[in-house]
């Protein structure tokens, strides 16, 4: 098995723990989301799903995320514009971000706990998490601008 698959075994088995109906469509949806490791919009799972099940729209797509998020499955990333991106990748890391093309890249570096606890004492929150963006241009975009 790949490490993709072992993933979603363990999301799979998440999803039977939590008493949640796996039908055909959340797993195609989850299936999509181990495997894309783009941290694609409800859109782009739409259209690539759309083929397999033409009788699925966006709005259970957005549905099968919702139930996914809820139990911990998958994290919604908000940018401030209207197109959330879903990451399924729930461990803690960070993101590098393409200014160009809009991609997202995981990458890991040691929990920055000390940021919240600083900002505990400084601002009297209790702090429940942290999210870190690096932004620049992708190896793919610098390779296109260099000819
Ligand atoms: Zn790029
Ligand atoms: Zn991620």
């Amino acid at each position: 098995m790949t490490v993709s698959d072992y993933r979603l075994q363990g999301a799979i088995d998440t999803l039977k723990e939590s008493g949640v109906r796996i039908t055909p469509q959340r797993h195609a949806v989850l299936e999509f989301l181990v495997q894309s490791m783009s941290h694609p919009t409800a859109d782009d799972i739409y259209k690539a799903l759309e083929h397999k099940f033409p009788n699925m729209s966006v709005a259970t797509v957005y549905n099968n995320l919702r139930v996914l998020k809820e139990i911990g499955l998958v994290r919604e990333l908000t940018y401030g514009d209207s197109s959330s991106r879903f990451d399924c990748n729930t461990t803690d890391h960070y993101h590098a971000i393409c200014e160009s093309c809009g991609k997202i890249v995981d990458f890991h570096y040691p929990s920055l706990d000390e940021v919240e606890s600083l900002a505990e004492q400084v601002t009297g929150f209790n702090v429940s998490h942290h999210r870190m963006e690096v932004y620049g241009t992708c190896p793919e975009c610098r390779a296109q601008t260099a000819h």
